[in-house]
């Protein structure tokens, strides 16, 4: 499918990116992956958001999704699992499928996870962030999956179908361990994934795994997961004063932006990113030549 613009994060940042980007008359797409915002969620009360009374994060997030629904925009439910360049645009990848967007709004919140050692150099070789997308390459090998978050449960069992060994490595607490044969637990934490062209192994201080992929399953993925070359300082996204990332074509607001987290300034600042790639996209348009 052919978007103008995909905002990437359903907060809002990525809500007031998508609805000001739709009243522009563009087509928009908005991918959320977990709910709309389990952050803002996760706040018992708000009552510093402008003009609106005292309520649960719950609530004033559900006035957002409302919103939402009113315009045209297109909401995919699902994780942006990866991201490319193509041509003057970009293919975005979800576990059901892969959409031609122009240009792009990263509004994916605050990241609280670094990548791992060996993790940049081999994704798309054998690094992974979707066994619904990647599984069945793997049929009949052994893969490594790294999970910090319970929600990833049903990818893994995907794994253990297709896959003759899954090595998990559970990294969250209250984990409950899979009926599985071909999944085996490990405590120690993984420090390196190493390879040669392809992965070939996941190491920990103590032990080496030998594995043709390893997936990874984040409660909130490092900024840079699915866009490599995306600037990081410290743990923001890198934007200049007109929210344009280093990436040409690819803008961000909200938490993954920076401090101060607070919804106001998400909003304002999903509304900038998207308000900087209409023009972006229509400077484009005129130096098409026709
Ligand atoms: C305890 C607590 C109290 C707070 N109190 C207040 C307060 O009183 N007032 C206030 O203004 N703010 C408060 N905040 C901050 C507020 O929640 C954030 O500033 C706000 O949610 C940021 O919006 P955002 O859209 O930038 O990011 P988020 O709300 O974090 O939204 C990011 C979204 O992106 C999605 N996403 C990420 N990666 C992907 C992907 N690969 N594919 C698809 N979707 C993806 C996530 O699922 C998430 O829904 C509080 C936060 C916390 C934790």
């Amino acid at each position: 499918m052919k978007f103008d613009i995909a905002v990437i994060g359903g907060g809002p940042a990525g809500i007031a990116a998508a609805i000001t980007a739709q009243s522009k008359g563009r087509k928009v797409v908005l991918f959320e992956a977990h709910g709309f915002s389990p952050r803002l969620r996760s706040v018992a009360e708000v009552n510093d958001y402008l003009g609106l009374r005292p309520m649960s994060g719950t609530e004033l997030m559900d006035h957002f999704v409302a919103h939402l629904s009113r315009t045209d925009v297109f909401v995919v439910e699902e994780k942006v699992v990866s991201l490319k360049e193509v041509g003057n645009g970009f293919i975005i990848g979800t576990p059901s499928g892969n959409f031609d967007v122009d240009a792009v709004v990263l509004c994916t919140g605050v990241s609280r996870s670094n990548l791992l050692v060996g993790e940049k150099e081999f994704m798309g070789r054998g690094v992974s962030y979707s066994a619904k997308v990647d599984g069945v390459k793997y049929k009949g090998k052994r893969v490594a999956a790294i999970a910090t978050t319970d929600d990833a449960m049903d990818e893994i069992e995907l794994l253990a179908d297709y896959c003759e060994h899954v090595y998990l490595f559970p990294r969250y607490s209250g984990f409950r361990p899979p009926k599985r044969k071909n999944i085996t637990i490990v405590i120690e934490p993984p420090t390196e994934i190493t390879g040669t062209d392809r992965v070939t192994g996941l190491h920990t201080d103590t032990d080496f795994f030998g594995v043709q992929a390893v997936f990874m399953f984040r409660a909130t993925d490092p900024l840079n997961s699915f866009l490599p070359q995306l600037q990081i300082r410290g743990r923001s996204v890198y934007v200049d004063d007109q929210a344009q990332t280093n990436v040409e074509g690819v803008f961000a607001g909200g938490d993954c932006t920076g401090q101060p987290w607070q919804c106001n300034r998400a909003a304002g600042q999903g509304q900038k990113a998207a308000l900087s790639a209409i023009r972006y996209l229509a400077k484009r348009d005129e130096e098409i030549d026709y």
